[in-house]
Protein backbone atom coordinates (compact mmCIF):
# COMPACT_ATOMS: atom_id res chain seq x y z
CA UNK A 1 0.00 0.00 0.00
CA UNK A 2 1.13 3.15 -1.08
CA UNK A 3 -0.45 5.02 1.93
CA UNK A 4 0.88 6.66 4.40
CA UNK A 5 -2.13 6.22 7.37
CA UNK A 6 -0.57 8.51 9.80
CA UNK A 7 0.52 11.22 7.81
CA UNK A 8 -2.50 11.50 5.57
CA UNK A 9 -5.00 11.27 9.27
CA UNK A 10 -2.57 14.18 10.41
CA UNK A 11 -2.95 16.18 7.63
CA UNK A 12 -6.99 15.77 7.14
CA UNK A 13 -7.61 15.90 10.43
CA UNK A 14 -9.15 12.57 11.11
CA UNK A 15 -9.64 10.89 14.58
CA UNK A 16 -9.51 6.95 14.06
CA UNK A 17 -9.45 4.72 11.15
CA UNK A 18 -11.06 1.17 12.44
CA UNK A 19 -10.76 -2.23 10.63
CA UNK A 20 -13.33 -4.82 10.67
CA UNK A 21 -13.27 -8.66 9.45
CA UNK A 22 -15.53 -11.21 9.92
CA UNK A 23 -14.54 -14.33 7.94
CA UNK A 24 -17.59 -16.50 8.61
CA UNK A 25 -20.17 -13.53 6.91
CA UNK A 26 -16.95 -12.70 4.56
CA UNK A 27 -17.40 -8.88 5.72
CA UNK A 28 -14.72 -6.77 5.23
CA UNK A 29 -15.35 -3.02 6.66
CA UNK A 30 -13.90 -0.11 7.24
CA UNK A 31 -15.06 2.86 9.78
CA UNK A 32 -13.18 6.35 9.36
CA UNK A 33 -14.26 9.03 12.44
CA UNK A 34 -13.66 11.79 10.30
CA UNK A 35 -14.34 14.27 13.92
CA UNK A 36 -16.44 14.40 16.80
CA UNK A 37 -16.04 17.96 17.82
CA UNK A 38 -19.84 18.97 16.45
CA UNK A 39 -21.39 15.69 18.23
CA UNK A 40 -21.53 11.33 17.07
CA UNK A 41 -19.84 11.06 13.89
CA UNK A 42 -23.09 10.65 11.26
CA UNK A 43 -22.48 9.10 7.91
CA UNK A 44 -24.06 6.57 5.40
CA UNK A 45 -22.35 3.53 4.56
CA UNK A 46 -21.37 2.46 1.22
CA UNK A 47 -21.35 -0.93 0.26
CA UNK A 48 -18.72 -0.78 -3.05
CA UNK A 49 -16.61 -3.76 -5.71
CA UNK A 50 -13.20 -1.65 -4.80
CA UNK A 51 -10.50 -3.10 -6.38
CA UNK A 52 -8.26 -2.95 -3.19
CA UNK A 53 -8.38 -2.06 0.35
CA UNK A 54 -6.18 0.87 -0.59
CA UNK A 55 -8.91 2.35 -2.81
CA UNK A 56 -11.54 1.59 -0.08
CA UNK A 57 -9.53 3.40 2.86
CA UNK A 58 -8.92 6.53 0.50
CA UNK A 59 -13.13 6.78 0.28
CA UNK A 60 -13.81 5.99 3.76
CA UNK A 61 -11.49 8.80 4.37
CA UNK A 62 -12.41 11.39 2.17
CA UNK A 63 -15.87 10.74 2.56
CA UNK A 64 -15.66 10.72 6.58
CA UNK A 65 -14.45 14.48 5.97
CA UNK A 66 -17.00 15.82 3.81
CA UNK A 67 -19.68 14.50 6.25
CA UNK A 68 -17.99 16.79 8.99
CA UNK A 69 -18.20 19.87 6.44
CA UNK A 70 -21.62 19.16 5.63
CA UNK A 71 -23.30 19.04 9.08
CA UNK A 72 -20.66 21.89 9.66
CA UNK A 73 -22.82 24.09 7.31
CA UNK A 74 -26.03 22.45 7.68
CA UNK A 75 -25.22 23.71 11.28
CA UNK A 76 -25.99 20.28 13.05
CA UNK A 77 -24.86 19.05 15.59
CA UNK A 78 -23.20 16.11 14.37
CA UNK A 79 -19.86 14.57 13.59
CA UNK A 80 -18.21 13.30 10.10
CA UNK A 81 -17.68 9.82 9.90
CA UNK A 82 -18.23 6.85 6.94
CA UNK A 83 -18.28 3.15 6.70
CA UNK A 84 -17.36 1.38 3.35
CA UNK A 85 -17.81 -2.33 3.15
CA UNK A 86 -15.32 -3.91 0.60
CA UNK A 87 -17.94 -6.12 -1.64
CA UNK A 88 -20.33 -6.11 -4.45
CA UNK A 89 -23.96 -5.79 -2.61
CA UNK A 90 -25.59 -7.11 -5.27
CA UNK A 91 -24.16 -10.66 -4.46
CA UNK A 92 -22.38 -10.43 -1.34
CA UNK A 93 -24.82 -8.13 1.27
CA UNK A 94 -26.27 -11.08 3.13
CA UNK A 95 -28.62 -11.06 6.23
CA UNK A 96 -25.26 -12.18 7.96
CA UNK A 97 -22.94 -9.63 6.83
CA UNK A 98 -25.13 -7.27 8.03
CA UNK A 99 -25.74 -8.55 11.21
CA UNK A 100 -21.92 -8.61 11.76
CA UNK A 101 -21.88 -4.99 10.58
CA UNK A 102 -24.59 -4.04 12.91
CA UNK A 103 -21.86 -5.59 15.93
CA UNK A 104 -19.33 -3.56 14.73
CA UNK A 105 -20.82 -0.08 14.80
CA UNK A 106 -22.17 -1.20 18.53
CA UNK A 107 -18.44 -1.80 19.31
CA UNK A 108 -17.86 1.74 18.52
CA UNK A 109 -20.61 3.10 21.55
CA UNK A 110 -22.15 5.77 19.70
CA UNK A 111 -19.07 7.63 18.38
CA UNK A 112 -20.47 6.30 14.52
CA UNK A 113 -24.05 6.49 14.05
CA UNK A 114 -24.66 4.72 10.46
CA UNK A 115 -27.20 5.24 7.50
CA UNK A 116 -27.41 4.12 3.98
CA UNK A 117 -25.70 4.72 1.05
CA UNK A 118 -24.43 3.89 -2.34
CA UNK A 119 -25.39 -0.44 -1.87
CA UNK A 120 -27.33 -0.07 1.12
CA UNK A 121 -31.09 0.64 1.44
CA UNK A 122 -33.22 1.46 4.32
CA UNK A 123 -34.35 -2.18 4.23
CA UNK A 124 -31.00 -3.08 5.58
CA UNK A 125 -30.91 -0.28 7.99
CA UNK A 126 -33.83 -2.45 9.43
CA UNK A 127 -31.68 -5.82 10.05
CA UNK A 128 -28.70 -3.98 10.86
CA UNK A 129 -30.93 -2.17 14.04
CA UNK A 130 -31.07 -5.79 15.55
CA UNK A 131 -27.50 -5.68 16.27
CA UNK A 132 -26.92 -1.91 17.53
CA UNK A 133 -28.89 1.09 18.64
CA UNK A 134 -26.58 3.23 16.54
CA UNK A 135 -28.64 3.53 13.32
CA UNK A 136 -30.54 6.36 11.36
CA UNK A 137 -32.54 6.02 8.13
CA UNK A 138 -34.87 2.74 9.26
CA UNK A 139 -38.65 2.56 8.64
CA UNK A 140 -40.86 5.11 9.24
CA UNK A 141 -43.35 3.24 10.30
CA UNK A 142 -40.87 1.73 12.94
CA UNK A 143 -39.90 5.22 14.07
CA UNK A 144 -36.93 6.09 11.75
CA UNK A 145 -37.31 8.91 9.51
CA UNK A 146 -37.12 6.17 6.46
CA UNK A 147 -34.90 6.12 3.32
CA UNK A 148 -33.39 9.37 3.19
CA UNK A 149 -32.72 9.33 -0.85
CA UNK A 150 -36.03 11.39 -1.30
CA UNK A 151 -35.04 14.30 0.97
CA UNK A 152 -31.78 14.45 -0.67
CA UNK A 153 -33.31 15.00 -4.04
CA UNK A 154 -35.98 17.89 -1.94
CA UNK A 155 -32.50 19.68 -0.77
CA UNK A 156 -30.76 19.20 -4.74
CA UNK A 157 -34.06 20.56 -6.12
CA UNK A 158 -33.80 23.87 -4.11
CA UNK A 159 -29.97 24.00 -4.56
CA UNK A 160 -30.63 24.15 -7.64
CA UNK A 161 -33.52 26.71 -7.62
CA UNK A 162 -31.07 29.00 -5.85
CA UNK A 163 -27.80 28.26 -8.15
CA UNK A 164 -30.18 29.25 -11.98
CA UNK A 165 -31.25 32.38 -9.60
CA UNK A 166 -27.15 32.96 -9.40
CA UNK A 167 -26.72 32.37 -12.94
CA UNK A 168 -29.72 33.63 -15.03
CA UNK A 169 -31.00 35.94 -12.33
CA UNK A 170 -34.25 33.80 -12.09
CA UNK A 171 -35.40 30.74 -10.42
CA UNK A 172 -37.84 29.41 -13.02
CA UNK A 173 -37.19 25.65 -14.14
CA UNK A 174 -39.23 25.72 -16.63
CA UNK A 175 -37.75 25.04 -20.05
CA UNK A 176 -34.37 24.59 -18.87
CA UNK A 177 -31.99 21.74 -19.84
CA UNK A 178 -30.44 19.53 -17.34
CA UNK A 179 -28.38 16.45 -17.75
CA UNK A 180 -28.16 14.05 -14.87
CA UNK A 181 -25.48 11.56 -14.30
CA UNK A 182 -26.61 8.72 -12.61
CA UNK A 183 -30.80 7.67 -12.04
CA UNK A 184 -30.47 5.23 -8.53
CA UNK A 185 -32.00 6.29 -5.79
CA UNK A 186 -31.65 10.00 -5.36
CA UNK A 187 -30.99 10.31 -9.40
CA UNK A 188 -34.19 9.28 -10.21
CA UNK A 189 -36.29 11.10 -7.59
CA UNK A 190 -34.98 14.37 -8.88
CA UNK A 191 -35.37 13.47 -12.49
CA UNK A 192 -39.04 13.00 -11.21
CA UNK A 193 -39.25 16.14 -9.40
CA UNK A 194 -37.08 18.36 -12.09
CA UNK A 195 -39.68 16.78 -15.10
CA UNK A 196 -42.81 18.30 -13.01
CA UNK A 197 -41.24 21.60 -13.05
CA UNK A 198 -41.05 21.41 -17.15
CA UNK A 199 -37.33 20.56 -17.35
CA UNK A 200 -35.90 18.90 -20.31
CA UNK A 201 -33.96 15.94 -18.99
CA UNK A 202 -31.14 14.16 -20.32
CA UNK A 203 -30.15 11.11 -18.18
CA UNK A 204 -27.10 8.17 -18.19
CA UNK A 205 -26.73 5.40 -15.72
CA UNK A 206 -24.71 2.25 -15.60
CA UNK A 207 -27.61 0.02 -15.43
CA UNK A 208 -29.31 0.41 -18.96
CA UNK A 209 -32.20 -1.58 -17.32
CA UNK A 210 -33.12 1.09 -14.92
CA UNK A 211 -32.43 3.72 -17.13
CA UNK A 212 -34.95 3.00 -19.52
CA UNK A 213 -37.35 2.32 -17.00
CA UNK A 214 -36.42 5.65 -15.00
CA UNK A 215 -36.53 7.84 -18.76
CA UNK A 216 -39.83 6.11 -20.21
CA UNK A 217 -41.69 8.36 -18.15
CA UNK A 218 -40.25 11.53 -17.93
CA UNK A 219 -39.66 11.70 -22.23
CA UNK A 220 -36.01 11.73 -21.32
CA UNK A 221 -32.97 11.66 -23.42
CA UNK A 222 -31.16 8.56 -22.67
CA UNK A 223 -27.35 9.27 -23.48
CA UNK A 224 -23.92 7.42 -22.42
CA UNK A 225 -21.90 7.26 -19.43
CA UNK A 226 -19.32 8.96 -21.49
CA UNK A 227 -21.58 11.78 -23.48
CA UNK A 228 -23.55 13.04 -20.26
CA UNK A 229 -20.06 15.50 -19.79
CA UNK A 230 -20.01 17.28 -23.11
CA UNK A 231 -24.12 17.25 -23.59
CA UNK A 232 -25.08 20.96 -23.77
CA UNK A 233 -27.18 21.79 -21.00
CA UNK A 234 -27.63 24.99 -18.10
CA UNK A 235 -26.92 22.36 -15.48
CA UNK A 236 -25.07 18.89 -14.87
CA UNK A 237 -25.87 17.18 -12.33
CA UNK A 238 -23.75 14.67 -10.80
CA UNK A 239 -25.64 11.80 -8.71
CA UNK A 240 -23.59 8.99 -9.48
CA UNK A 241 -19.93 8.69 -7.59
CA UNK A 242 -17.35 10.72 -6.79
CA UNK A 243 -14.22 12.36 -8.53
CA UNK A 244 -15.84 12.90 -11.83
CA UNK A 245 -14.81 16.68 -12.29
CA UNK A 246 -10.79 15.94 -13.12
CA UNK A 247 -8.55 17.23 -15.52
CA UNK A 248 -10.04 14.87 -17.82
CA UNK A 249 -13.82 15.86 -17.83
CA UNK A 250 -13.29 19.41 -17.45
CA UNK A 251 -12.58 20.48 -20.82
CA UNK A 252 -15.42 18.68 -21.94
CA UNK A 253 -18.54 19.99 -19.78
CA UNK A 254 -20.92 22.47 -21.84
CA UNK A 255 -23.06 23.68 -19.47
CA UNK A 256 -23.03 26.81 -16.99
CA UNK A 257 -23.81 25.32 -13.86
CA UNK A 258 -22.89 21.60 -12.07
CA UNK A 259 -25.00 20.87 -9.08
CA UNK A 260 -25.72 17.56 -7.99
CA UNK A 261 -26.26 14.88 -5.00
CA UNK A 262 -23.01 13.02 -5.51
CA UNK A 263 -20.26 13.29 -2.43
CA UNK A 264 -16.91 14.59 -3.54
CA UNK A 265 -17.61 15.51 -7.06
CA UNK A 266 -14.08 16.98 -7.68
CA UNK A 267 -11.50 15.11 -7.59
CA UNK A 268 -9.46 17.84 -6.22
CA UNK A 269 -9.66 21.25 -4.83
CA UNK A 270 -8.09 22.68 -8.08
CA UNK A 271 -10.38 21.11 -9.97
CA UNK A 272 -13.10 23.10 -8.05
CA UNK A 273 -11.00 26.78 -9.39
CA UNK A 274 -10.85 25.76 -12.48
CA UNK A 275 -14.72 25.67 -13.05
CA UNK A 276 -14.53 28.63 -10.94
CA UNK A 277 -12.18 30.15 -13.95
CA UNK A 278 -14.21 28.53 -16.74
CA UNK A 279 -17.48 30.37 -15.45
CA UNK A 280 -19.23 27.27 -14.17
CA UNK A 281 -21.03 27.66 -11.18
CA UNK A 282 -20.20 25.28 -9.04
CA UNK A 283 -22.91 24.36 -6.04
CA UNK A 284 -20.40 22.37 -3.02
CA UNK A 285 -21.72 19.11 -2.73
CA UNK A 286 -21.68 18.78 0.78
CA UNK A 287 -23.90 21.85 0.99
CA UNK A 288 -26.57 21.41 -1.82
CA UNK A 289 -26.85 17.17 -0.82
CA UNK A 290 -27.18 17.66 2.79
CA UNK A 291 -31.18 17.04 3.07
CA UNK A 292 -30.70 13.35 3.60
CA UNK A 293 -28.62 14.11 6.57
CA UNK A 294 -30.56 16.62 7.77
CA UNK A 295 -33.50 14.26 7.70
CA UNK A 296 -31.40 11.62 9.46
CA UNK A 297 -30.68 14.22 12.29
CA UNK A 298 -34.38 15.16 12.88
CA UNK A 299 -34.64 11.35 13.55
CA UNK A 300 -32.64 11.75 16.46
CA UNK A 301 -35.18 14.28 18.72
CA UNK A 302 -38.77 12.17 17.43
CA UNK A 303 -39.31 12.38 13.64
CA UNK A 304 -41.23 15.04 12.35
CA UNK A 305 -41.80 15.06 8.77
CA UNK A 306 -43.40 18.78 8.09
CA UNK A 307 -40.43 19.96 10.35
CA UNK A 308 -37.88 18.09 8.68
CA UNK A 309 -39.23 19.59 4.92
CA UNK A 310 -38.90 22.86 6.32
CA UNK A 311 -35.33 22.38 7.44
CA UNK A 312 -33.93 20.26 4.51
CA UNK A 313 -35.47 23.84 2.72
CA UNK A 314 -32.92 25.56 4.63
CA UNK A 315 -30.03 24.80 2.11
CA UNK A 316 -31.02 27.23 -0.20
CA UNK A 317 -30.45 29.70 2.44
CA UNK A 318 -27.01 28.11 2.85
CA UNK A 319 -26.09 27.96 -0.70
CA UNK A 320 -27.15 32.01 -1.27
CA UNK A 321 -25.06 32.36 1.54
CA UNK A 322 -21.69 30.62 0.37
CA UNK A 323 -22.27 32.58 -3.44
CA UNK A 324 -22.34 35.60 -1.27
CA UNK A 325 -19.10 34.59 0.38
CA UNK A 326 -17.32 33.97 -2.90
CA UNK A 327 -18.38 36.82 -4.57
CA UNK A 328 -17.34 38.99 -1.15
CA UNK A 329 -13.89 37.74 -1.11
CA UNK A 330 -13.18 36.90 -4.65
CA UNK A 331 -12.84 33.04 -4.24
CA UNK A 332 -14.42 29.92 -5.96
CA UNK A 333 -17.34 28.64 -4.02
CA UNK A 334 -15.91 25.45 -2.88
CA UNK A 335 -13.53 27.67 -1.03
CA UNK A 336 -16.33 29.27 0.12
CA UNK A 337 -17.89 26.54 1.64
CA UNK A 338 -15.03 25.12 3.01
CA UNK A 339 -14.29 28.28 5.11
CA UNK A 340 -17.71 28.67 6.52
CA UNK A 341 -17.09 25.20 7.68
CA UNK A 342 -14.04 25.74 9.73
CA UNK A 343 -15.12 28.75 11.04
CA UNK A 344 -18.31 26.56 12.73
CA UNK A 345 -15.78 24.13 14.03
CA UNK A 346 -13.69 27.08 15.18
CA UNK A 347 -16.10 28.49 17.29
CA UNK A 348 -17.31 25.25 18.84
CA UNK A 349 -13.60 24.14 19.93
CA UNK A 350 -13.04 27.82 21.22
CA UNK A 351 -16.09 29.38 21.77
CA UNK A 352 -14.76 32.63 23.90
P1 LIG B 1 -27.39 4.66 -5.80
O1 LIG B 1 -26.42 3.55 -5.65
O2 LIG B 1 -28.82 4.40 -5.52
O3 LIG B 1 -27.28 5.28 -7.27
C1 LIG B 1 -26.09 5.53 -7.93
C2 LIG B 1 -26.37 5.30 -9.42
O4 LIG B 1 -25.28 5.78 -10.18
C3 LIG B 1 -26.57 3.83 -9.78
O5 LIG B 1 -27.75 3.69 -10.54
C4 LIG B 1 -25.32 3.50 -10.60
O6 LIG B 1 -25.56 2.53 -11.60
C5 LIG B 1 -25.01 4.85 -11.21
N1 LIG B 1 -23.63 5.05 -11.64
C6 LIG B 1 -22.48 4.72 -11.00
N2 LIG B 1 -21.41 5.11 -11.71
C7 LIG B 1 -21.90 5.71 -12.83
C8 LIG B 1 -21.31 6.34 -13.96
N3 LIG B 1 -20.00 6.44 -14.12
N4 LIG B 1 -22.13 6.86 -14.92
C9 LIG B 1 -23.47 6.78 -14.81
N5 LIG B 1 -24.08 6.20 -13.74
C10 LIG B 1 -23.30 5.68 -12.78
O7 LIG B 1 -26.85 5.86 -4.88
P2 LIG B 1 -27.64 7.14 -4.33
O8 LIG B 1 -28.06 6.87 -2.94
O9 LIG B 1 -28.62 7.60 -5.36
O10 LIG B 1 -26.44 8.20 -4.21
C11 LIG B 1 -25.91 8.83 -5.37
C12 LIG B 1 -24.79 9.79 -4.96
O11 LIG B 1 -25.30 10.75 -4.05
C13 LIG B 1 -23.63 9.09 -4.21
O12 LIG B 1 -22.43 9.79 -4.49
C14 LIG B 1 -23.99 9.31 -2.74
O13 LIG B 1 -22.86 9.27 -1.90
C15 LIG B 1 -24.58 10.71 -2.81
N6 LIG B 1 -25.48 11.01 -1.72
C16 LIG B 1 -26.56 10.23 -1.49
C17 LIG B 1 -27.41 10.55 -0.46
C18 LIG B 1 -28.64 9.74 -0.18
O14 LIG B 1 -29.49 10.19 0.59
N7 LIG B 1 -28.81 8.58 -0.79
C19 LIG B 1 -27.16 11.67 0.34
C20 LIG B 1 -26.06 12.48 0.06
C21 LIG B 1 -25.21 12.14 -1.00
Amino acid sequence: MNLDLFEVMQQEGHEALHFFSDPKSGLRAIIAIHSTDLGPALGGCRMWPYPGVEEAIRDALRLSKAMTYKAAVADLPLGGGKAVVIGDPSKEKTESLLHALGQCVESLNGRYLIAEDVGMTAQDMEIIQRSTSHVTGYARGKGGSGDPSVMTAVGVLEGIRVCFEEVFGNSSLKGRVVAIQGVGKVGAYLAGLLHREGVKLYLTDLEPDRLRQTAGPLKATLTSPEEIYSIPCDLFAPCALGGVINDRTLGLLRCRIVAGAANNQLECGDHGSQLYKQGVLYAPDYVINAGGLINLACEIDGYNPDRALDRVRGIANSLRKVFALSKEEGIAPHEASEQMALARLKRVKSPH
